[in-house]
């Protein structure tokens, strides 16, 4: 039983207060509507800040069959033109005069005279992967001109188009559905989840020192309410899963906002609607990234990590953490917005009392050092080298280390490295001594990823001064390993000696086993020829261009494909054209 005046301290005994107020530099609202940037209606898959690998989506994604003519939804000027093997694949960007800026990605290629001029810098600086700025004035366009048709290049996986639009005063992306485009969304957003969290040691919810998950039955347009309160004592935060749907489709997109409060008093909220690019990453310190590994579920947390510095909170008190040290019980209600106003709501209370276990957690025998998150922090053993700088972290942790035998196939012991649910703000540097490495193979050696699954990813480094040093972006475990194994490359349409004609492709599967593809150079009669990489699908295309050859005639072809160890492969053959 506690004595003393009872209390919950959101917001009151907290003087530590930090209320993240954004700032708005936004272009006022659109003063006239935008066009649609295609001719069909608008199907959405999904919308602005779901939560992606490691990063809220920045876009709206439409579906749309390959090919299918996109359109300028304002008046401008194209501003970039890029190809990449990732991300938006072919995209184009143009420019309006009131401050925004439309992005269209995945394409499969742009109005003809912007494709020609692509086509010519792919052929002036011989690679495919290109990005470029034209001059203001260069490629003007009208609202609802066509400028580019539709595909499904890059990271997607279904042909659709990526559709953003972006505050061109730091490129920041916006939420499409808060600038009026034609989306109707009747429907109210679902709470699937509820997550409550002990936020240090001394604290319990229902007898848990980490946190329960409480899945919720959720149907549209809800009121959801907890009949039984849930037991807390000490420093608790709290989460959400939650999605929005669309009239008409049954794609998950994301609710544009939630709020939060206790005892009828707001602790916080975040609106999802302006997300820089820099700051894009730290959606692994907004959600339980935990629990996203475990469970794949997404829980976004309405409680900050210290190194949050996420723009999207409003109004946080005390980094939305609740103290609950009385014997009362404290109202809860967590309330989800869509972009079209509809509203859901749950309901539940918690109790304060202190419960079985409250205490001490044992230490992790694996537990090495507390790291810092405004620190630089460096664990050693002979084997083994960790750095981890100042701000790489979000909260302070305590740092456990393990090492473990690893299979033959490795040349180093396995190093499990703190654990992979911890999600990290910026790349720290592991360096691991390689054991019975032959000198004639340091150029080969890199280091290796071990998933939950044993599978092997590749993370990179070089060898120097006795280890093999790498760049990475998450904890888990790690081991040297050797690519000596050059590049495949299986023929797909390609047929020796065959007949191709105009438009034909001659297509391959290129694969690396494990450090990955670095270049891909395509020859023809000894003139180097632009070849597309289909990095999702292994394939490296070309199409038998007219303009570049000549006709009723032999021609010699050369592929060249070097992996990130250097090992090389090549193809050689002869076609008819
Ligand atoms: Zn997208």
């Amino acid at each position: 039983m506690i004595k003393g005046h009872p209390h919950c301290v959101c917001g009151i005994f907290f003087t530590l207060m930090v209320a993240c107020l954004p700032s708005f530099s936004q272009p006022a609202s659109p003063a006239r509507p935008f066009s649609p940037p295609l001719d069909t209606p608008l199907r959405l898959t999904s919308n602005y800040g779901e939560i992606r690998e490691a990063h809220f989506h920045s876009g709206t994604d439409m579906l749309a069959d390959p090919g299918t003519k996109v359109y300028a939804v304002r008046e401008g000027t194209i501003s970039r033109i890029a190809v990449t093997l990732r991300g938006y694949g072919k995209a184009l960007y143009v420019t309006h005069p009131d401050g925004y800026t439309s992005v269209y990605g995945h394409l499969s290629s742009f109005l003809p005279e912007v494709e020609k001029y692509v086509k010519d810098q792919q052929y002036r600086r011989r690679k495919y992967v290109i990005d470029l700025y034209p001059a203001s004035g260069m490629f003007p366009v009208k609202q609802g001109q066509f400028i580019a048709l539709t595909g499904n290049t890059g990271y997607s996986f279904g042909p659709h188009l990526h559709f953003e639009m972006r505050d061109s005063n730091g490129d920041i992306p916006l939420n499409v559905l808060t600038l009026g485009f034609p989306v109707a969304d009747s429907r109210k957003p679902r709470i699937t989840c509820l997550g409550i969290y002990s936020l240090d040691p001394q604290s319990r919810v229902a007898d848990s020192a980490v946190k329960i998950i409480i899945p919720l039955k959720s149907s549209n347009g809800d009121r959801i309410i907890l009949s039984d309160p849930v037991r807390v004592w000490g420093n608790i935060g709290f989460g959400i899963e939650t999605y929005d749907y669309l009239d008409g489709r049954e794609n998950i997109c994301s609710p544009l906002l939630v709020s939060f409060q206790v005892d009828g008093k707001p602790v916080s909220s975040f609106r999802l609607d302006r997300i820089s690019f820099e700051k894009t990453s730290q959606v692994n310190s907004h959600i339980d990234y935990a629990e996203k590994i475990l469970s794949e579920r997404k829980i976004q947390k309405l409680f900050l990590d210290p190194n949050n510095t996420l723009d999207i909170y409003s109004g946080v008190v005390n980094r939305g953490i609740c103290r609950f040290t009385d014997s009362l019980l404290h109202p809860v209600a967590i309330r989800v917005e869509d972009a079209a106003g509809n509203q859901s709501f749950v309901h539940f209370s918690v109790i304060s009392e202190p419960g079985e276990g409250t205490g001490e957690i044992p230490p992790d025998s694996n537990r090495m050092a507390t790291f810092y998150f405004d620190s630089l922090n460096v664990f050693e053993t002979g084997e083994l080298k960790v750095v981890v700088p100042p701000n790489a972290l979000f909260t302070s942790i305590e740092f456990t280390y393990k090492a473990g035998k690893a299979s033959d196939t490795l040349y180093s012991s396995l190093h499990r490295i703190h654990d992979e649910g911890t999600p990290l703000k910026a790349s720290y540097i592991i360096s691991v001594r390689p054991d019975h490495l032959p000198p004639e193979l340091r150029s080969k050696a890199l280091l290796v990823q071990i998933g939950r699954d044993n599978k092997i990813s590749s993370a990179g480094g070089d060898f120097d001064k006795g280890f093999i040093t790498a760049r990475v972006g998450s904890f888990g475990t790690y081991a040297v390993a050797v690519d000596t194994v050059p590049p495949e490359i299986i023929p797909v349409s390609f047929v020796n000696k065959g007949r191709f004609a105009k438009d034909q492709f001659l297509s391959f599967q290129i694969k690396d086993a494990l450090s990955g593809i670095n270049s891909f150079n395509g020859f023809i009669d000894g003139k180097w020829a632009l070849f597309e990489y289909d990095l999702k699908n292994n394939l490296l295309f070309y199409r038998l261009d007219a303009s570049m050859l000549s006709q009723n005639q032999e021609h010699t072809l050369e592929l060249v494909i070097v992996d990130n160890r250097n090992n090389l492969s090549k193809f050689k053959g002869v076609f008819l054209y």
